[in-house]
């Protein structure tokens, strides 16, 4: 079980599961849409999130929608086409104190990472240069 929110806490949501391992995406799309060097997701089966209020959509790729909210612009969730029934959650919206929230399995798109920052060695997760799962 988990709960969370946009900045404004206008979007807000709840899930059934706990939320699995996250990923720290490197991507130029996640850096550029988290405004920092990378976004943390978190993956839910679709059917155990359910919205109190929607964000917006917006389709970010060929492969991807990505949801924002329509009033603070928090980024809240992304689902690729090839993986409809999973979910990722920006896992920053996620509220503490809901139970543990696991540490960071894997940086992903490594081939994109900003120039500016260094994974720091020693910190558990693995290291992709792409991503395939
Ligand atoms: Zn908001
Ligand atoms: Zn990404």
């Amino acid at each position: 079980m988990a709960s969370g929110s946009c900045a404004c806490h206008y979007v807000r949501y709840t899930t059934t599961s706990v939320p699995s391992a996250p990923v720290n995406c490197h991507c130029t799309t996640c850096r550029k849409q988290a405004g920092a060097p990378y976004q943390t997701w978190a993956f839910f089966p679709a059917t155990h999130v359910q919205w109190q209020v929607y964000p917006t959509g917006r389709r970010s790729s060929t492969s991807a929608t990505r949801s924002f909210c329509p009033r603070c612009g928090s980024t809240l969730s992304m689902i690729l086409d090839r993986y409809p029934e999973e979910i990722a959650l920006a896992a920053g919206t996620l509220d503490e104190g809901e139970g543990p929230i696991p540490l960071p399995r894997a940086h992903i798109f490594l081939k994109e990472k900003a120039s500016w920052y260094e994974v720091p060695e020693g910190d558990g997760a693995e290291k992709y240069q792409e991503w395939e799962e």
